[in-house]
């Protein structure tokens, strides 16, 4: 069905299948989100290359439900602050956040929506993408979420942008010792950085560790699960940072995936 440019197709909701995973569950307004983002990725697509992701039930397990499930500890305490706000009367969850690598906006754009008191800023290295997302951000009014160009090893030297995240989440951009090149100098000490995995195995972690290491860092949790509906195994690293990261990460431009640490 197609209506001003404008692509419908349903979504579904799967209240109870939010509440049984990931104990939270979008509320309506949310809802209301994820549906336009949806459309607004269709159209995008007759356009540019975003996802090949598109049936409504696909996009709701491989997009929103995959982005969700990395910030899974977040969302439970979301949770309970909804419960609590009828007393405290306040939400208190406020992180910095930054998608390295968001493409179509993934995981960055889902966790915007679901956590509407931090901020995101969505980075990626190619301009089209991010004029799209510039243009999406506005349609969806998510005053919360910002997209910006660049490359990672670049802006992670930038006083705005180093050390000073809370969160930092990669999905699909690079090898794992690269992602963590990538993150942790964002990270503010205490941060925390969420790479996105399908396979890993235990070997790939005593690799990863000497590298996380170097960039002040450690593997704090490794978590392994399958998605709700196509059964698909996932992986979610998460590293804490424990000290600086030294001046010299990131390297220049292009090193970090010709010489991976
Ligand atoms: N995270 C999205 C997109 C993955 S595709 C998802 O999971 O759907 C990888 C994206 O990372 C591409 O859009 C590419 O432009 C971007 N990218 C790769 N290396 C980068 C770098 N060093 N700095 C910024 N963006 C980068």
């Amino acid at each position: 069905m197609k209506e001003k440019g404008i692509i419908k197709v349903l979504l579904p909701e799967m209240a109870s299948l939010w509440q049984e995973t990931l104990s939270w569950q979008p509320n309506a307004t949310q809802q209301q989100l994820f549906q336009k983002l949806y459309e607004l990725i269709l159209s995008g697509n007759l356009q540019m290359n975003l996802t090949r992701i598109t049936a409504p039930v696909e996009f709701w397990e491989k997009h929103l439900w995959d982005s969700l499930r990395g910030i899974a500890p977040f969302l439970k305490e979301v949770s309970s602050l909804q419960v609590k706000e009828e007393r405290i009367n306040r939400n208190a969850l406020c992180l910095r956040v930054i998608d390295i690598g968001t493409g179509a906006g993934f995981p960055g754009l889902p966790v915007a929506i679901a956590l509407p008191n931090c901020t995101v800023t969505l980075l990626d290295s190619t301009r089209k993408k991010i004029a799209f997302l510039n243009s999406l951000v506005m349609q969806l009014q998510l005053e919360n979420a910002l997209a910006l160009t660049g490359r990672a090893e670049e802006m992670g030297r930038h006083p705005l942008h180093r050390e000073n995240y809370d969160l930092a989440m990669l999905r699909a951009v690079a090898p794992a010792s690269v992602c963590a090149e990538y993150a942790l100098p964002f990270l503010k000490e205490g941060g925390l950085a969420i790479i996105y995995r399908g396979q890993w195995t235990d070997k790939e972690t005593k690799a990863l560790s000497p590298a996380v290491e170097k960039l002040g860092g450690a593997i704090a949790s490794i978590e392994r699960f399958t998605t709700p509906i196509s059964n698909s195994v996932r992986h979610c690293l998460y590293l804490r940072k424990v000290g600086k990261t030294p001046a010299a990460f990131p390297r220049p431009t292009g090193v970090p995936t010709q010489r991976p640490l």
